[in-house]
């Protein structure tokens, strides 16, 4: 499951429970992204309070864990590159991409996108009444499971913690007690 999960909350849990249910998968694999080339101008929180919320978000289900990967690789982060990691580590592996439809609706042009289909199966988890509208997918390359609980949003949370209001039980605990140590999301009201 790719994402910038800034800050992981209960949307993503849910859409990572319901793809690994519907989809039979045996583990979910949560890739925070290292520096999103997409977003270079937004201010995008630091990867490792990003890794380390979604390693206490994601503790406590045996068959979630995270990766790396996309932290610790330098540059600039493509999924191309997540899925050619990913696979050297489990070779074995069937892999589901899956993450948000939003991010999928741009799939055609992200880098070399033409050869991921052959590196992953896309699942884009959406908002109820949203749908996945974009020409030119390969026939059964993507999978769309709607997933009511992504009514909750990262924008929604940061604005939240940036404004002074809470944001428990959209996050799990230990990602409220995280952002509040260090201090993240602190004046952010602009976006
Ligand atoms: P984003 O633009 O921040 O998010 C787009 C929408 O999708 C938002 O509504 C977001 O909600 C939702 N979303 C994102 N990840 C999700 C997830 N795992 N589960 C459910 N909803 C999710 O997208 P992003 O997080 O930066 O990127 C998503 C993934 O696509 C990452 O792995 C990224 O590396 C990859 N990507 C690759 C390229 C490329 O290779 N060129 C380009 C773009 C994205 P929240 O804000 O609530 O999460």
């Amino acid at each position: 499951m790719g994402g910038t999960f800034d800050p992981i909350h209960h949307g993503h849990l849910v859409a990572a429970s319901e793809a690994a249910a519907n989809l039979g998968l045996d583990e979910v694999v949560f890739v925070p992204t290292g520096r999103p080339g997409f977003k270079q101008h937004a201010n995008v929180t630091p990867a490792e309070h990003r890794y380390l919320m979604t390693v206490i978000a994601t503790a406590s289900n045996p068959r979630f864990t995270v990766s790396r990967v996309d932290v610790d690789r330098p540059g600039l982060t493509y999924t191309v590159d997540t899925l050619r990691d990913l696979h050297a580590q489990r070779p074995e592996a069937d892999l589901f991409f899956i993450t948000g439809a939003d991010a999928i609706q741009q799939i055609l042009t992200w880098k070399d996108s033409d050869r991921l289909w052959d590196m992953a199966h896309f699942v884009a988890v959406t908002r109820p009444g949203h749908r996945l509208t974009v020409d030119g997918l390969p026939q059964g390359g993507v999978t769309t499971l709607e997933v009511p609980a992504l009514a909750i949003s990262s924008t929604d949370c940061r604005r939240r913690a940036g404004a002074g209001l809470p944001v428990w039980y959209l996050v799990p605990d230990g990602v409220v007690q995280y952002i509040a140590k260090h201090g993240l999301y602190r004046g952010l009201h602009d976006e």
